[in-house]
């Protein structure tokens, strides 16, 4: 066949296919152009999950009744005039491609009228094809109703997924756009049910709650970072709240929602040893940074973007995580149902405060949001937080702190304990200690293989391993942190456990490596220890960045509060 240009409606079904993937893709674009004009309302109309109707209404600045139909042309634009502009970008939208790509895969109308204006005007487009202009009165604003989608490209129906998938889509997509834009009042309805609803109030649980449920909502923790011109703020999930999958973390980069594996591991990383093996926070995060500092125009969904300094925006991210996740990991409490103290008498604060005033001033000295709520108050650093009174079942440590009493897993403690000892150690050289006699270590063929692709790593943290013939290694030499452990052990602990999960890649490999290492070494449960022991593990609890949770998210320790105890000997309330 010789080579054409495409007539224009074949063309723009083409580009079409970038911009719109599924109704939730028309009802994101329609969102975007009702944000970018200002709107302060805007109600989404949407049947048989988006493929009978989507309608989008705002009350936002209008289009003049002469630019609608240029408005509907492929390119056209009002927030773009020059190439520089595209590195300068502050609107949702720039590539003046939605409105002409939803027209030509739908029955299409759109309403418009601008404040200037008398009256407004109303064009019909059918599959690309525009109608006449009508003059018709209408309230200032755009309504937008996108019929029959698809309907000239049934292809691209059958490639949908069920009706209750595409719902979801939008009921998702809706709400956050609601997250991230809480002064505009948002109401999504399907099939006449009324499926989000916001008031506009600026208040983000609100709307946190539609995304979460009210439950999860009241207990995000609040983060918010500013450091020079990068901004960080929104909700994290306490550590006691998690996900089996990545599907609840949100970002948003200058108001827009993005998709970015990099922003994700960053915060995940974040949580790393506070949440258990497989577990996924919840977030929704906004970065705003300055327009020229990220690159918008990478997809036509406009869903990923590129920084000009990611790995700041990476380290940025993760240490305003973990300084939110430090200032609010509670102690676990005994019994939620004898809780009786108000959420204003927060009974861990003291306690809470001065482990984290200690670390606030060794690593973040001059960070002012560091000394947030409860920091501030702590005096006497010095004398002992835990004075300990005891070991029960050979198990836990009974120690007696500012609030109460506190009962330390003893196994679960060590271990966090020698795992940040490890971690410490890896800004230098891990001290290691040789053995008397290097010891053969046989495994199978596939841990052979397995160890193999560990022993770098393993030889960075400390260990001397070498290949010693087929499925046989020598240890030389252990970190001295864990020199009195049974290097056959020690290397076994490695095998066994990446077996059960996928091998990790590159930097992860060492700090699970390291956790996997200290929960074989650390005290077992039913080791007797002597007093000196039981207060030496207490001290170096005290002394730890995340003391309140083993590397695998288990809690190390439980409060019972004076106040619960007072409330339980019927000293106090509750008559
Ligand atoms: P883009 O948003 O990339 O500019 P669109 O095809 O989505 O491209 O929209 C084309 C133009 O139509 C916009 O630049 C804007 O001027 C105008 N427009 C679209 N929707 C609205 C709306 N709801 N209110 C006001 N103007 C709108
Ligand atoms: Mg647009």
């Amino acid at each position: 066949m010789p080579i054409k240009i495409l007539p224009p409606e074949i063309a723009s079904q083409i580009a079409a296919g970038e911009v719109v993937e599924r109704p939730a893709s028309v009802v994101k674009e329609l969102l975007e152009n009702a944000l970018d004009a200002g709107a302060t309302h805007i109600a989404i109309t949407v049947e048989g999950a988006g493929k009978r109707l989507v309608e989008v209404a705002d009350d936002g600045c209008g289009i003049p009744a002469d630019e609608l139909p240029v408005a509907l042309s492929r390119h056209s634009t009002s927030k773009l005039s020059r190439a520089e502009d595209l590195f300068s970008i502050v609107t949702l939208g720039f590539r003046g491609e939605a409105l002409a790509s939803i027209a030509s895969i739908s029955r299409f109308t759109i309403t418009s009228r601008t404040s200037g204006a008398e009256s407004g005007a109303k064009l019909r487009v059918e599959g690309g094809r525009l109608g006449e202009l009508e003059g018709i009165g209408v309230p200032v604003g755009t309504v937008v109703r996108v019929e029959d989608l698809f309907y000239n490209v049934p292809a691209r129906l059958k490639f949908l997924k069920s009706d209750r998938t595409e719902k979801i889509q939008i009921d998702k997509l809706v709400t956050r756009y609601a997250i991230a834009y809480p002064a505009v009042r948002f109401h999504l309805q399907q099939d006449q049910r009324s499926v989000v609803q916001t008031n506009g109030s600026g208040d983000y649980r609100e709307a946190l709650a539609a995304l979460f449920g009210l439950d999860v909502a009241r207990q995000m923790l609040e983060v918010y970072a500013q450091e020079d011109e990068l901004g960080i703020r929104g909700f994290i999930s306490p550590t006691s709240v998690s996900r089996s999958n990545r599907g609840d973390i949100h970002f948003f980069v200058n108001g827009r929602p993005v998709r970015d594996i990099a922003l994700t591991t960053a915060l995940v990383q974040a949580y790393r040893t506070m949440l258990m093996v497989g577990r996924f926070p919840m977030a929704v995060l906004f970065l705003d940074v300055p327009a020229q500092a990220v690159d918008v125009n990478v997809h036509p969904t406009k869903a990923e973007v590129r920084f000009k300094q990611s790995s700041r925006i990476f380290t940025g991210i993760q240490s305003a995580v973990r300084r939110a996740l430090l200032a609010h990991t509670p102690v676990p409490e005994l019994g939620e149902s004898l809780r009786w103290t108000s959420p204003e008498t927060k009974d861990d604060r003291p306690f809470t405060a001065s482990l984290w005033g200690r670390e606030a001033t060794e690593e973040n000295r001059d960070e002012p949001q560091q000394s947030g709520e409860g920091i501030g108050q702590i005096t006497g650093l010095e004398t002992p937080l835990l004075r300990l009174v005891g070991q029960v079942a050979t198990t836990y440590l009974i120690a007696e702190g500012p609030d109460g009493l506190y009962l330390i897993d003893q196994h679960a403690a060590h271990e966090r304990v020698l795992f940040e000892k490890f971690m410490g150690q890896r800004s230098q050289e891990i001290p290691s200690q040789v053995l008397l006699q290097p010891i053969t270590v046989e495994v199978s063929a596939g841990d052979a293989r397995l160890l193999e692709e560990q022993l770098p790593a393993l030889n960075r943290l400390g260990f001397a391993v070498e290949s010693f013939g087929p499925g046989a290694f020598l240890v030389r030499a252990l970190p001295s942190l864990i020199s009195n452990m049974d290097p056959v052990a020690a290397l076994q602990v490695l095998v066994e456990d990446f077996e059960e999960d996928e091998a990790p890649l590159g930097s992860e490999v060492e700090s699970i490596v390291i956790a996997r290492v200290c929960k074989r070494a650390a005290v077992k449960a039913g080791q007797s220890l002597s007093t000196e022991e039981q207060r030496a593990l207490l001290e170096d609890l005290e002394a730890c960045a995340a003391p309140r949770t083993c590397p695998h998210g288990r809690p190390t320790m439980i409060h019972l509060s004076v106040d619960l105890l007072e409330r339980q000997f019927g000293r106090k309330g509750a008559r």
